[in-house]
């Protein structure tokens, strides 16, 4: 699996993809909006993006989002016939779709990509990779990218993993507005914030994990021992709580204002 690949953007993902690529012996040449980021990796930095594709049997595009995609591709696009890119740049199904076709017009093959792991965990066993887009494309790229995380094919449809990317974003950032909704109650009231999340509501999370993710589509079939009234007054009663607690009962809402708390704390 000699495949040269090449990859366009060097942050903190970007990089954690480039060093999985070259543990594993590929052999890897970068390109980064601001350059010198390439220091220490052992990758070949190119000098532009052209540079960068022509270099590669195979691109990965890792920018920070669409709009950064579409800049940095549109200058080159005209002479990008015949380039294989895979775009594992987070964003919506539209967008996908609407970059798929719009390579495709320039003669590029895209397959889209949804990255479902963490700088940390990149190349690791619990590291997967969701693919959509023409499945001939799927087979030819997935061995060669496999050292970033299991190669997983969604569908033709170019929207799919980012489809399923963001709907399972949904689910992580419904469990953390939970839990930090839960840990603001406890401290509003007093209690042992350490010894709430140790002792409750870690065991209690991974105990309810199975139901949640097994029962999610509520919709199609309410298992027998579900008993929805018990389930709306009990969600009530935990609004009524939290209300009680002074924490506003928008879970979303209030794990937005958290981060964004943290984000203006950290400028
Ligand atoms: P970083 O913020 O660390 O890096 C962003 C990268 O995008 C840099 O290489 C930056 O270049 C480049 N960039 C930003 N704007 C532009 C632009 N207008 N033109 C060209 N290049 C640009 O983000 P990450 O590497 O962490 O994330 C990259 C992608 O991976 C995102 O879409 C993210 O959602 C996705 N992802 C990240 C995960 C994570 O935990 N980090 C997890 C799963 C997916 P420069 O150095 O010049 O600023």
């Amino acid at each position: 699996m000699n495949e040269h690949v090449s990859i366009l953007g060097l942050g903190a993902m970007g990089r954690a993809l480039a060093s999985a690529l070259l543990a594993a012996g590929r052999e890897v040449t970068v390109w980064n909006r601001t350059p010198g980021k390439a220091g220490g990796l052992g990758a070949r930095e190119a000098s532009s993006v052209e540079e960068a594709i022509e270099a590669g049997d195979l691109t990965v595009v890792c920018l920070l989002d669409d709009a950064s995609v579409r800049e940095t591709l549109a200058p080159v696009a005209p002479k990008l016939d015949g380039a294989t890119l895979v775009n594992l740049t987070s964003g919506s199904a539209r967008q996908a779709r609407r970059l798929a076709g719009w390579l495709d017009g320039h003669g590029v093959r895209l397959l889209a990509g949804g990255i479902m792991a963490v700088p940390p965990t990149v190349g690791t066993d619990g590291a997967f990779i969701l693919y959509s887009g023409a499945r001939d494309l799927f087979d030819r790229v997935a061995p060669v990218l496999a050292p970033i995380g299991r190669p997983q094919w969604v569908g033709a449809d170019p929207g799919f993993a980012a489809l399923y990317d963001m709907a399972a974003l949904s689910g992580m950032y419904g469990m953390s507005a939970g839990a930090d909704h839960a840990v603001t109650m406890v401290h509003r009231e007093g209690g042992d914030v350490e010894a709430f999340k140790r002792e409750v509501l870690g065991p209690w999370m991974e105990q309810m994990l199975p139901f949640m993710v097994g029962g999610a589509d509520m919709s199609e079939s309410v298992p027998e021992e579900y008993n929805p009234a018990m389930q709306a007054t009990g969600l009530e009663n935990m609004l009524a709580a939290s209300q009680e607690a002074g924490v506003p009962e928008d879970l979303a809402g209030h794990l937005r204002a958290s981060l964004w708390r943290m984000r203006r704390a950290a400028a």
